[in-house]
């Protein structure tokens, strides 16, 4: 067995996204004695809950940070491309190890690690899309997967022995059986599933991402996150409505409403949605956006509904006839 070959206290900052791969390698390395903080990054598609848990769970010391407008200009054009969805995973973690090595002066760490394991996802996670991130993000040799280690070229940090490798691990692939008995050993219990927490991932939530970037043009932060909520639907180049499912989502909707961009619709009469509309909005727009508002009310199929228009701080009254169920299904921006 190496021994590390420094006398001071050696540092790690290891990014975190809360789930076991996180915990397992920061363990490992708090095993050799190395002491441990994690970096957490925040924008409108992910966040640092799970990271908080973990945290909180393991008594590991956590920094948060958004990155949202950086994330936007790499979004822009990912060098190493889109994943399935408009998950732009090799330089989301280019930016991410950036990021993180740029603090690693600040709080006086000596390297960067991540709970990542090859061959566990098929594109994000081989050893050429590491090597990518690695040469990509300013910190080469500077990066260690203490879960992997065994089976990647020994780095600097090993080199230096600022790590033993020898008790680093070989663990690759999708199987989580080797995780799950070192789980076992640190009596880690509780944990999010490995899959899952980036919106980039998914489908839906990818096809109103690239409707709002390409067609609307815009990056702003309040409409990213209303993404998340409602039917989205386009009603020209210009303008678009979303309109609130349930009442839960038309809390979350409203919490997002911001009267100087927004245009609030609501059938005070009826139950039925909230809804808003941005963009660039005529009164022919704005008609076609409390129709399709009122065929989400109580109102009856062909009924005249009466639906508050709450704008620049005024509100008045437009009357619109209630649409067939499913009338403006070719609006809806997310297709099934
Ligand atoms: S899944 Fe999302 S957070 Fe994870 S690397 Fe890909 S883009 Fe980044």
């Amino acid at each position: 067995m190496n021994l590390i070959k420094t006398s001071r206290q050696v540092k790690a900052l290891g990014l975190c996204s809360g789930g076991l791969d996180s915990i397992l390698s920061a363990l490992l390395l708090k095993d050799q004695g190395i002491d441990v903080t994690w970096i957490s990054f925040e924008t409108p598609f992910f966040d640092a809950k799970a990271a908080k848990k973990a945290s909180k769970q393991t008594g590991i010391p956590l920094i948060v940070k958004d990155i949202t407008d950086d994330y936007m200009e790499m979004m822009k054009a990912p060098k190493a491309g889109f994943g399935k969805n408009m998950n732009p995973c090799m330089d989301c973690h280019t930016l991410m190890f950036a990021k993180a090595g740029a603090m690693m002066e600040e709080i006086g760490a000596d390297f960067l690690f991540s709970g990542e394991v090859v061959g566990q996802r098929p594109k994000s996670q081989t050893k050429n899309s590491l090597r990518y991130v690695e040469k990509h993000c300013g910190f080469d040799g500077l990066i260690l997967r203490p879960l992997s280690a065994g089976l990647l070229p020994e780095t600097i940090v090993e080199q230096k022995g600022l790590v033993d490798r020898s008790r680093l691990l070989s663990i690759s692939g999708r199987s989580r059986k080797p995780q799950a008995a070192l789980a076992q050993k640190y009596g880690i219990t509780e944990y999010p599933s490995p899959a899952g927490g980036c919106l980039l991932t998914d489908k839906g939530y990818s096809q109103r991402l690239r409707d709002l970037l390409y067609i609307q043009k815009t990056e702003d932060k309040t409409q990213l996150h209303l993404l998340k909520h409602g039917r989205h639907f386009r009603l020209d180049n210009k303008a678009k409505l979303v309109v609130g499912r349930n009442q839960a989502e038309n809390k979350r909707i409203m919490n997002l409403y911001d009267p100087k961009t927004h245009i609030r619709l609501r059938c005070t009469h009826l139950p039925g949605p909230d809804a808003l509309v941005f963009g660039q909005i005529d009164e022919t727009t704005l008609h076609l956006a409390a129709t399709i508002t009122s065929g989400y009310t109580k109102a009856s199929a062909g009924a005249l509904t009466t639906i508050s228009v709450f704008q620049d701080l005024e509100t008045r009254q437009i009357e619109v006839t209630t649409p067939e169920p499913g009338a403006f299904h070719d609006l809806l921006i997310q297709t099934p």
